[in-house]
């Protein structure tokens, strides 16, 4: 399909190019004699008026004023170019020199005249009644004397002038065309100054748009995505901005009028070729899928070899390329918009942009092209607006290009931090789960009795075990906060109480390594407060142990104090102070950083992973706290934080006694028939073992559908049951126990963080969750707690 739009566009190219071409060199030779006169007695001169019509033409003939011609002329049709013509029946060359005249008839007018004079191949000079009013370069009978320039230049007619006399000698020894293109406009003076100006107003306008343009595409590619697309749309911009300012009304060279003429038109045409060129390749690069790359390689190699050519050929070969070259740009003009309208269909992006695109460009080119063959006039205006519509849409596109990118990025980034957190909730379940049989073997093992070597090992390996189970908290909880799915409680809670258990917990370790572990509460701290009491043991716990760890001798104290407070709030500082290692200064900027240890030889000894001072740091900025460090290496560190709380309004709480294990004689769960639901048999093993050891019977079912089948509210008291189970899970198998009205205490066993799950938890009637490993007194609590109200006396 796309071959077949080539071919059928090249053949209607190349039929239709040559009629075109010959369209300027129909010439009247009846009337050699006449002498031209152009009338313009009867015009108004509302708008300016071409020049166009019938001139003398002496060929090979420089006359001057007052000078009369040696051989006859001829009258042609001005703008008239000598190249090809045939006189006395040969063909005339491009080189040569050549003179035109014509008079010009004036109304009678109040107010002055101009006359524009536009660029010609390649030199003349202008005589206007006699006198030279503009040249351009040298005018020469041979190639010896002979200079070519372009520049602009107008002239101006004296006041009540009604008759011109006007003398244009032009010469070429340089380009493949010869004598004049363009038409010389004339009109009142004020009129054709606004028509230059607007041009070139509108000429620097657009050259400005299109640089500004092409270097922030530029800069967009140096800095950012390296995206070819982006790259080739600026270099495009950036040549193609030299046509628009270095030709056709060349305001270039009226900005800096000592531009080499060679120079000028070498990049005329340079640019045009590599400006075409560019925008193929840039169109492959925006969407590589739809279009013929072949066809792109073969456009952008002879884009390459046409501009090589302008560097390296003489004028007079170089500009005879631009016949063959519209047939590349006409391919272009139509294979491009088929890419687009491809694309589009394809629903790439931007493509809508690119499509509408395709109509500026396709209606630039075109007036261009009808203009190159004098078939219409130049639009500027008209052209502007195209050329403007036509970089805007397509910067639209690159926008969206980039745009679509970083969107996908951050989707792709989101999906990647989804993954991780699913993959590290995983993990942290496949953990939990072995982990939950080694401590509770360890600490069934340990109730029973065994020899005092065997203390020691089981103490170790309960202690081994529950670091692991702190370390992939530690992990799952940072994930947790980097995900921002940590949320707080807003619960009464006694910071007093909770600061005194925690340094109880930690006696044993600091008296292990001879250090004293002291407590102080400020005695104004007597009111209950609002907070959550989790985290804040959380953090506090931390300190404290991190103290002990670095702590060889002397002491670690814990305090709290009450920096203000009134009936509603109270402002309270927490400090953990340490004569341990200390911390050097240029450390104490980086351990709150995840990962980071201030010194990892020492830390190894020490172990740990280097989260908790993070995980601490980000829980008290979620509170709006923060945590600080004062600290000298060798000398002992103070990590603390203060902390706005509400006062809890309710009275202090009877404190519930607290519940401990059983002794292994007692039988508190006797005649207590629990359904174990649970997949692995570890699992289930570790569960029947301390609920048999207090006296209850159990069944067990290894997946939902199993415990489903076996309830029977007659003879059980309570289910355990997992929540992730192969067949069914646990939270499809309570819904359906609920749902046959089975009213029976269900207790979820999970290696899930509670939190997590809560809310789906309630939504399926479990009555409470024990996370795994579970500690056996909270078991025995729990079941205890459900299963007094349900249980039966044998
Ligand atoms: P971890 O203790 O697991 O390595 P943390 O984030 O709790 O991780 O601590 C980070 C680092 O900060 C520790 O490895 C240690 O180098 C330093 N650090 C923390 N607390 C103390 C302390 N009380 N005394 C000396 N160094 C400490």
């Amino acid at each position: 399909m796309k071959i077949k739009v080539a071919h059928f566009f090249l053949l209607t190219v190349l039929c239709v190019l040559p009629v075109v071409g010959q369209a300027s060199q129909v010439v009247d030779q009846q009337h050699p004699q006449e002498l031209a006169v152009l009338d313009f007695r009867n015009e108004s001169f509302s708008d300016e008026l071409k020049l166009d019509g019938k001139w003398n033409f002496y060929w090979k003939q420089l006359i001057n004023p007052g000078d009369t011609a040696s051989k006859k002329g001829i009258l042609v049709d001005f703008p008239f170019r000598w190249d090809g013509f045939v006189l006395d029946g040969k063909k005339l060359p491009a080189y040569g020199y050549a003179t035109y005249k014509v008079k010009v008839l004036l109304p009678p007018s109040s107010k002055p005249f101009r006359i524009m004079m536009t660029d010609v191949y390649t030199a003349y000079r202008l005589f206007i009644n006699g006198n030279e009013v503009a040249s351009n370069g040298r005018v020469s009978t041979s190639e010896a004397g002979f200079e070519p320039f372009w520049q602009y230049h107008e002239v101006d007619i004296p006041l009540h002038t009604d008759t011109l006399d006007v003398i244009l000698q032009i010469s070429n020894f340089v380009h493949s065309k010869g004598g004049a293109k363009k038409s010389l406009l004339i009109g009142e003076r004020e009129h054709l100054e606004l028509h230059r100006n607007r041009d070139e107003a509108i000429d620097l306008v657009l050259t400005g748009c299109l640089v500004m343009g092409g270097f922030f595409f530029l800069g967009l590619y140096l800095l950012g995505n390296r995206d070819k697309a982006i790259l080739l749309f600026a270099l495009f911009t950036i040549v193609y901005s030299y046509r628009t300012v270095g030709i056709d009304n060349y305001t270039l060279h009226s900005i800096f009028p000592d531009i080499p003429w060679i120079l000028g038109v070498r990049l005329e045409y340079i640019t045009l070729f590599m400006g075409i060129g560019l925008f193929g390749l840039y169109t492959r690069y925006l969407y590589p899928d739809d279009i013929h790359r072949l066809t792109v390689k073969v456009i952008w190699g002879l884009c390459i070899l046409f501009a090589l050519s302008s560097l390296v050929l003489t004028p007079f070969y170089f500009s005879q390329l631009i016949n063959p070259f519209l047939l590349i740009m006409v391919f272009c003009l139509v294979y491009i918009p088929y890419v687009y309208t491809v694309a589009y269909r394809k629903k790439r992006p931007g493509s809508l942009y690119a499509l509408m695109s395709s109509v500026s460009l396709m209606l630039v080119f075109s007036i261009s092209l009808l203009n190159y063959w004098l078939l219409i006039p130049t639009m500027p205006l008209m052209s502007f607006i195209c050329y403007i519509s036509f970089f805007f849409l397509q910067s639209l596109i690159l926008s969206h290009r980039v745009s679509f990118t970083l969107r996908q990025a951050r989707e792709q980034a989101e999906m990647g931090l989804i993954a991780k957190s699913e993959f590290l909730s995983t993990m942290s379940h496949e953990i939990r789960t072995p982990l939950n049989s080694v401590i509770g073997m360890s600490h069934l093992l340990l109730r029973q009795d065994p020899r005092q070597d065997q203390i020691e090992k089981l103490e170790v390996m309960l202690f081994s075990a529950n670091n692991l189970l702190s370390i992939v908290n530690d992990i799952l909880d940072y994930n947790k906060i980097e995900a921002g799915k940590i949320t707080f409680e807003h619960i009464e809670m006694d910071s007093a109480s909770i600061v005194r258990n925690i340094v109880s917990g930690l006696q044993g370790s600091a008296l292990d390594k001879g250090i004293k572990l002291n407590v102080k509460i400020d005695e104004e701290l007597k009111s209950k407060l609002i907070g959550d009491p989790t985290r804040l043991y959380q953090v506090i716990t931390n300190l404290v142990h991190n103290a002990i760890k670095f702590t060889q001798e002397g002491y670690v104290e814990v305090s709290v104090e009450v920096l203000k407070q009134d009936e509603l709030e109270a402002e309270l500082c927490f400090k953990v102070k340490d004569t341990g290692i200390g911390i050097s200064e240029e450390k104490q900027r980086i351990i709150f950083d995840r990962f980071t240890q201030a010194d990892s030889s020492t830390s190894r000894g020490f172990g740990g992973t280097g989260l908790g001072l993070a995980i601490s740091k980000k829980i008290l900025e979620l509170q709006n706290s923060t945590l600080s460090l004062r600290s000298e290496a060798g000398k002992g560190s103070t990590f603390y934080f203060t902390q706005v709380f509400k006062k809890s309004l309710l009275g202090s709480e009877q404190k519930s006694p607290e519940i401990l294990e059983p002794d292994a004689d007692d039988m508190p769960l006797k005649g207590v028939h629990i359904l174990v639901a649970e997949d692995n048999p570890m699992n289930v093993l570790v569960a029947q073992k301390f609920l048999e050891r207090w006296g209850a019977s159990i069944d067990v079912a290894t997946n939902g559908l199993e415990a489903v089948n076996k309830i029977d509210p007659s003879i059980h008291h309570l289910v355990l049951i997992d929540l992730h189970m192969p067949v069914m899970d646990g939270y499809e198998a309570a819904t359906k126990m609920r749902a046959q009205g089975i009213k029976i205490p269900i207790v979820a066993l999970t290696a899930n963080l509670p939190k997590e799950i809560e809310e789906q938890v309630k939504n399926t009637g479990i009555d409470d969750i024990v996370v795994k490993p579970f500690l056996p007194d909270e078991l025995y609590r729990k079941v205890l707690h459900y299963t007094s109200k349900t249980k039966k006396q044998p």
